[in-house]
């Protein structure tokens, strides 16, 4: 099936020739999966958001939230791709068939997501925000909670939510207001408001449960006092049937920027003193158990992202191909010289493999981190498995801050293929814009996601997880500067590398002083670094396997002398020009961005502290 969505080639490689997902179906956990199953589930997925969810985008985003007498609806459309996507298992298609689900392996959903995030990411944040609390219940709730909330949420019939910010408490959830009363029952009178709340209310289904985070009357102030605590909107009685309205109402629902069609509502809980809701987890544990969730919706932010950026580009590369304008720069003397589709311009053909390289780097990067997850599940010991966990730790917030900030990119250079056409609505990279613009801000701003990565996350363990992924890079470095054709672009990776463990431990040793300020203020152009690196390495890895695949096809051909016949077999052969894109992608990375990664380490290695230093007063006159 051919789309404008994903270029399901790429996923095909990065699955089963760059990270050999195979080792997974070896498990006992994973035993009845295949390839074959795997193409077929993904195809499914691709069938299911061409189809049906494609068709809803452009409505949700004209139509968008109505908000009428205190009620939520959706775009109308929304209700019959809902229907289909539960119906189609995908709501809880990773989860135990105990549970419903089926038992995908995390890395085989995310291929699987990858083309519907494409299609409509509005869409899959009501459904993101059901599983994702269901799946907090299913770890954390008591066998009560699961019968009466768990199962009709992964079933489709429950909505869910996560309930942190509030007016003044964003970034700063410890600041938070929301109080809860203990009742004689053993219950909680929960009262507070909670805004910005994702499917905070909406018509797709008759109940919805909220995870609130609130404050037990007389527990300490900050993250340590929090708890967390389950709120449906409609009581559940004995007998698993709806009950009293439970003192849930919305106050507003935001008009944004994009995502219209997802509802972003302010919840008044307990106005009338009549909220209930009950304790998930233990007292004060509310923080820990609410980063569960939060940390797997940071990886689906990271897919949000790509998910914009692959429909964009893919669109893009369509647009550049048809629309025909300016005759080359070659022929710019030449009077008779016809005009050429402008995918022909030097210009237009780097904007491109710019794209390409990033939504594919960022495709590898966040495959390789959910399969790192999977890997954790069949883990034979504990070092094994603290190993993976580590790399999944490490790599969260570089997934969802890295990718989030590169789609935005890559989207804006979308537009700019499309010309002045690109700004208007007629073609979808303008909302693909301003969609994929959140995913830089909720789940944890890219500014706080950096402080993560610098402040937590590299010293987590001694160091053992980031010493990991040195190594794993290291020895990329050695077998790549095997291959003739790709030794002097190698020698960028392995420059930004050195550079970048220089970094490291230079960052290392000012957190042991006086000097932790540099870090923290240098903490997003680190990620970036980060973030080009690990992109760098995974492209090069492509083109390493890339080119030996060539030889084979080379060889196979008996072209293996020809520049010339090597060429042509592009347009003959399919694989070829995969292949050959996979190396341009990986050579025009390092020459673009690893190059300059030396110089900017260095840069931040200067410890300029005028951002710090210079008055508030400066910033404006
Ligand atoms: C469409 C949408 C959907 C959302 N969905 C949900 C949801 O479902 N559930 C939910 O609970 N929340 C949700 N949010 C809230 C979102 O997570 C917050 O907006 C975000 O965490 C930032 O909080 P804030 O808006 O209060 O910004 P602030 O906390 O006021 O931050 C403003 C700026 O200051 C920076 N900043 C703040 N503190 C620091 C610091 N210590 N160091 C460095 N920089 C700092 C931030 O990075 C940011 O750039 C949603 C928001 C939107 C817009």
């Amino acid at each position: 099936m051919t789309n404008l969505l994903v270029n399901t080639r790429d996923q095909q490689f990065i699955l089963f020739e760059q990270l050999g997902i195979e080792e997974l179906f070896k498990s006992e956990k994973y035993a009845d999966f295949s390839k074959e199953i795997v193409l077929m589930m993904r195809n499914e997925a691709e069938k299911l958001a061409v189809n049906v969810l494609l068709p809803a985008y452009a409505d949700g985003d004209k139509e968008g939230c109505t908000f009428k007498d205190g009620k939520v609806y959706v775009p109308a459309s929304f209700h019959h791709i809902f229907k289909r996507y539960v119906e189609g298992g995908w709501l809880c298609s990773n989860e135990s068939p105990d549970v419903g689900g089926q038992g995908l392996p995390l890395v085989v959903r995310a291929a699987c997501m990858e083309s519907m995030f494409a299609a409509n990411s509005p869409f899959l944040l009501y459904a993101g925000g059901m599983h994702g609390a269901a799946r907090l219940i299913e770890e954390y709730g008591t066998d009560e909670q699961k019968n009466k909330y768990m199962y009709n949420m992964y079933a489709g019939k429950w909505g869910g939510t996560m309930c942190l910010t509030e007016p003044g408490a964003g970034t700063d959830v410890g600041a938070l207001k929301t109080s809860a009363k203990r009742l004689p029952d053993g219950r909680f009178s929960v009262t507070g408001t909670k805004i910005f709340i994702t499917s905070g209310d909406h018509d797709l289904c008759p109940n919805i449960i909220h995870p609130v985070l609130a404050r037990i009357e007389g527990d300490p102030p900050g993250t340590a006092g929090i708890s967390i605590f389950l709120v449906p909107k409609y009581r559940v009685k004995e007998d698993g049937t709806l009950g009293k309205f439970n003192d849930i109402r919305t106050g507003n629902v935001e008009h944004k920027m994009g995502i219209k069609g997802s509802a972003t509502c302010t919840l008044n809980f307990g106005d009338e003193g009549d909220c209930i809701g009950e304790l998930l987890g233990k007292e004060r544990q509310g923080m820990r158990i609410m980063f569960q969730m939060m940390n797997s919706s940071r990886l689906e932010v990271g897919m949000q992202g790509l998910g914009h950026a692959t429909a964009a580009y893919e669109h893009a590369v369509q647009y550049a191909k048809e629309r025909i304008q300016s005759v080359p720069v070659w022929e710019i003397k030449n009077p008779g010289a016809k005009a050429v589709p402008i995918i022909q311009h030097p210009d237009i053909r780097r904007k491109l493999l710019w794209m390409k390289a990033h939504v594919e780097g960022i495709r590898a990067l966040l495959y390789f981190t959910w399969f790192c997850i999977d890997m954790t599940a069949i883990s034979r010991s504990e070092n094994e498995r603290e190993k993976w966990h580590g790399l999944v730790d490490l790599l969260t917030p570089v997934c969802k801050a890295y990718s989030s900030e590169k789609a935005q990119l890559v989207c804006s250079y979308a537009i700019d293929v499309y010309g002045g056409y690109g700004y208007c609505s007629d073609y979808p990279v303008e909302q693909y814009f301003r969609d994929c613009k959140i995913a830089s801000i909720y789940e944890g701003t890219n500014g706080i996601q950096a402080l993560d990565l610098v402040g937590r996350k590299l010293g987590q363990r001694k160091g053992a997880d980031v010493m990991n992924i040195f190594s794993e890079i290291n020895s990329s470095i050695v077998k790549l500067k095997r291959i003739e054709e790709l030794k002097r672009h190698v020698a960028y990776l392995e420059e930004a590398y050195n550079a970048l463990i220089d970094l490291t431990v230079h960052f290392a040793q000012l957190g042991k002083s006086a000097g932790f300020l540099m870090p923290v203020l240098n903490a997003t152009p680190y990620l970036e670094i980060f973030g080009d690196v690990i992109i760098g390495h995974f492209l090069m890895q492509a083109a390493c396997i890339a080119d030996e695949k060539l030889n084979t096809i080379y060889k196979e051909k008996g072209v293996e002398e020809s520049k010339g016949k090597k060429r042509a077999l592009i347009r003959e052969d399919p694989e070829v020009a995969f292949y050959q894109g996979k190396n341009a992608a990986a050579k025009f990375f390092a020459v673009d961005i690893l190059s300059h990664v030396k110089s900017r380490c260095e840069a931040i290695k200067f410890g300029e502290r005028v951002p710090i230093e210079m008055a508030d007063e400066s910033f404006t006159y």
